[in-house]
């Protein structure tokens, strides 16, 4: 059987994950459970079903969609209820909802499919310097598909970058994934371990060693970025702590990617539980105390 990868996007067009013009593609999948993720829709390594309630309309398909649940998820009381409990995400009942309510949030793709979307902004990645990101979630927690991905990619001789939360095996990494790229962006959060542990689920130990080997054994540019998320990561003891810590390797670049809001929306459609609550994007006063905290000026 052909391989196939588990994603739940690929965003043609891109400008902000990598040079040049790109398409990201997103897999589902990620070992952290950020408060804030802002790819909700990327953590559970398997296929969900999102209904957005305010899409449905029964009027326009007499509740075509229950009968297709052959288990049963979907009844009605007052409008459509989804149980999400038990909800496997087989795609059957999307295809019968003319609303787009029912969607779903991730599928399988094989590998030929992949490269054949992928493949089709071939002119725009020359002409613009750009290229293909694997992101997510989190591309390392599908390995083997991403090394024959990647493989393919140079074959093709197209730039590729990957966006990594930076928990992974790294012999697993070296072998499979290291080889065939042209560029990292590698996320660090949280400079304390006990509130990496409270704030993602995760120790930070392997993470902040894993970039310490990259950096340097990597032949490739391991870039940094840290998410700056208002009162978890924006403090100053935490900003200044990974500025010391990137010093102390000789790495001088690292970027500081502001807040945004926008993945609110997605908790509803997918049932899950608001964790972090705030809904604005940071004022500009907000971005320079960030970036003073950062550089020491503060
Ligand atoms: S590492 Fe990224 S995708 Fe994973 S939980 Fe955190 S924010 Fe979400
Ligand atoms: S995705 Fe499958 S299990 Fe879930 S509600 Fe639809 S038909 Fe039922
Ligand atoms: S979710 Fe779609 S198919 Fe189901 S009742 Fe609403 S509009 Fe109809």
């Amino acid at each position: 059987m052909e391989p196939q990868a588990l994603i739940f996007d690929i965003k043609r067009d891109c400008s902000e994950d990598g040079p040049g013009i790109r398409s990201t593609v997103f897999f589902k999948g990620c070992p952290l459970s950020c408060t804030w993720c802002q790819n909700p829709e990327g953590n559970k390594k398997r296929p969900e079903l999102s209904f957005k309630a305010e899409a449905c309309n029964p009027a326009v398909c007499d509740f075509a969609c229950i009968s297709q649940c052959e288990i049963g998820c979907l009844s009605f009381a007052n409008q459509l209820q989804v149980d999400f409990d038990h909800c496997t995400g087989c795609g059957c009942c999307f295809d019968v909802c003319p609303t787009g309510a029912l969607a779903p949030s991730g599928y399988y793709i094989s590998l030929s499919e992949l490269l054949y979307r992928i493949e089709i902004d071939a002119p725009f990645y020359q002409s613009s310097g750009g290229g293909v990101t694997l992101s997510g979630g989190e591309v390392t927690s599908q390995m083997p598909f991403a090394n024959i991905f990647l493989k393919a990619l140079k074959e093709l001789e197209i730039h590729t970058a990957i966006e990594t939360c930076g928990f992974f095996n790294y012999h697993h990494f070296q072998d499979l994934i290291l080889p065939y790229l042209d560029l990292i962006y590698f996320d660090l959060k949280l400079i304390n371990e006990q509130e990496s542990i409270h704030f993602t689920g995760r120790s930070n130990q392997l993470i902040f060693e894993n970039f310490t080997r990259l950096v340097k054994e990597a032949a490739v540019p391991v870039v940094p970025r840290i998410p700056l998320i208002p009162g978890i990561t924006d403090t100053k003891a935490n900003l200044s702590g990974i500025s010391k810590f990137l010093k102390s390797l000789s790495v001088s670049d690292a970027t500081l990617l502001p807040y945004n809001p926008l993945w609110h929306d997605k908790l509803k459609c997918l049932n899950l539980p608001e964790r972090y609550t705030r809904k604005t994007v940071m004022t500009q006063e907000e971005k320079s105390t960030s970036f003073d905290r950062f550089s020491g000026t503060e």
